[in-house]
């Protein structure tokens, strides 16, 4: 008879078992004009079914490729983006199958001659950075869509929609070097963030434009050689990368924990319930019974194209980071929210050239706490315009108006899209901190303070408090109250040597 131990304890001593050992497969839809092979627009999102098709995406016989060099520069400007190696020249592939979905019956892709291999890619995690070395970036075309439906007589019955057929698609693929849930959404999302910074993709998830597979095994601890691997699919955003890759390690466990075997196959993640289902046994590349392709030629890849599309590569979010931490003296945090979403870093840049002067740490607090706020809080995007937020900026930090004010404009503008400088104006705010105005306020105040002035004569310094108190009153509590105290200062300084 044996005794389980319990649950609580064996879930939780997992990792002090098992090492989990996890490679990931990216496949993401490069931003061209045209397909891969031919001159139908890539555009298709949302058309209708098959009206973006022409004899070659539809594999008709006696058409023939012909290559988009667009898509090949987007894959090697990834390649050096990953500092990986670029070969002299490649070739493609054809990978054979049968499906629906691949009208020719093979798809061309690259095998054993990637355009970019070798690179990494380092993520921040909570654990600190951790470089995960990229194997290969391959460029393949993408196949159609299958669509599950009930036919007229209710049947099932699946559709086939050409449009996606021949799409340009780059797939990256990892070493087996992530150990944890964490760095495979982290790599996800470093990727994602490059991708959209070199223009290579759009990258969005939930639209099919990155599509993550996560191979996941389990080894024991004091193991060299790692276990079997479990591919899976069907995930739909970073958070769910994370959740299923986590559920994958637990389930494993509890195979290997109860002496079974883990199978090697393709699961799909079910959101819902919180697991992982089979697909299907994976198959082998023998399978594909890979060969040259013999409609394209080679792909050479000239050095001075590659130093061209080297050149025009824009700084790189690592980099940004770097800078805005070093240069800019942001915290490691701003720097990482700002270069984290493009129209961040966009706001940001702009609205810096545009207060030219101001603390760069300054524009990094308005952007970081109450531009992202905003947007948060709202259901869509918001607009805000850098020269709005710049000239905002700077109306607070020289105590034209206050923060409080500035914030409140700043939610006028993007509720209104009126002008700042007009905001301010139409709410008084200009008024209050106009520095005659607020002189007559500080005077009234003093003559209807009579007791108060007489206190401050008299030594008692408290009442400079008390009399700025009054002025933030009569003001609405719109004055700048730094600039209000120099005011009373100013105001009883002056009185006192013109009686003295
Ligand atoms: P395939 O030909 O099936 O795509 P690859 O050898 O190209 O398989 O590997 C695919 C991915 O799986 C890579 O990211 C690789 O790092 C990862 N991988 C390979 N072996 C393992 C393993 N034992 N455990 C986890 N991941 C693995
Ligand atoms: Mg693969
Ligand atoms: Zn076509």
């Amino acid at each position: 008879m044996t005794l389980a131990r319990p649950a609580s304890r064996r879930a939780g001593a997992v990792l002090d078992r098992y090492q989990p050992v996890i490679g990931i497969e990216v496949h993401c839809r490069l931003r061209t004009a045209s397909k891969m092979f031919c001159a139908c627009s890539a555009d298709f999102d949302g058309a209708a079914p098959n009206s973006h098709v022409c004899p070659v995406c539809l594999g008709l016989p006696g058409s023939l490729p012909v290559i988009n060099r667009r898509a090949v520069e987007l894959v090697l400007a990834t390649g050096l983006a990953v500092e990986g190696s670029i070969p002299a020249a490649t070739r493609w592939d054809r990978k054979n199958y049968f499906y629906p979905d691949l009208p020719k019956g093979y798809q061309i892709s690259q095998y054993d001659l990637p355009l970019a291999s070798n690179g990494q890619l380092t993520v921040n995690t909570s654990e600190g950075p951790f470089t995960i070395r990229i194997r290969r970036a391959h460029l393949e075309e993408d196949t159609a869509r299958l669509v599950h439906a009930a036919g007229e007589d209710g049947r099932a019955v699946s559709l086939v929609d050409y449009n996606r057929s021949g799409a340009p698609l780059m797939e990256i693929v990892t070493e087996p070097d992530l150990r944890t849930a964490e760095q495979a959404r982290r790599y996800a999302e470093e990727l994602q963030l490059l991708l959209r910074t070199i223009g290579a993709s759009d990258a969005d998830m939930e639209r099919g434009q990155l599509r993550v597979e996560a191979n996941v095994s389990l080894r024991p601890v004091d193991a060299e050689a790692f276990g079997t691997r479990v591919e899976i699919k069907n995930m739909n955003s970073f958070r769910s990368v994370e959740r299923a890759i986590g559920s994958e390690i637990e389930r494993q466990a509890a195979a290997l924990d109860a002496g079974e075997a883990v199978v090697q196959e393709t699961r799909g993640w079910d959101e819902t319930r919180g697991t992982t289902y089979v697909m299907r046994v994976k198959e082998s590349s023998d399978d594909y019974r890979y060969f040259p392709e013999p409609d394209l030629p080679p792909l050479h890849v000239e050095a001075a194209w590659l130093e061209e599309i080297r050149a025009r590569l824009p700084e790189l979010p690592a980099a940004r980071r770097e800078r805005y931490r070093a240069t800019l003296g942001l915290s490691a945090y701003d720097a990482a929210v700002i270069a984290a979403d493009p129209d961040v870093t966009r706001l940001f840049e702009s609205t810096l050239a545009a207060a030219r002067g101001i603390d760069p740490r300054t524009v990094s607090t308005w952007v970081t706490g109450e531009y992202l706020g905003l947007r948060n809080r709202s259901e869509g995007p918001i607009a805000v315009d850098p020269a709005d937020l710049a000239h905002l900026v700077r109306q607070v930090a020289d105590g034209a108006i206050s923060r409080a004010n500035g914030r409140e404009v700043l939610g006028l503008h993007v509720a209104t899209g009126e002008s700042a400088a007009a905001l301010i104006e139409a709410r008084g705010f200009r008024h209050i901190s106009d520095a005659g105005a607020l002189a007559s306020a500080v005077d009234e105040v003093l003559a209807a303070q009579p007791q108060a002035v007489a206190d401050f004569r008299a030594g008692k310094w408290q009442a400079v408090g008390f009399l700025v108190g009054q002025v933030m009153k009569a003001t609405r509590g719109q004055a700048n109250a730094s600039l209000a105290q120099a005011a009373v200062r100013e105001r009883l300084a002056k009185a006192g040597e013109g009686e003295g």
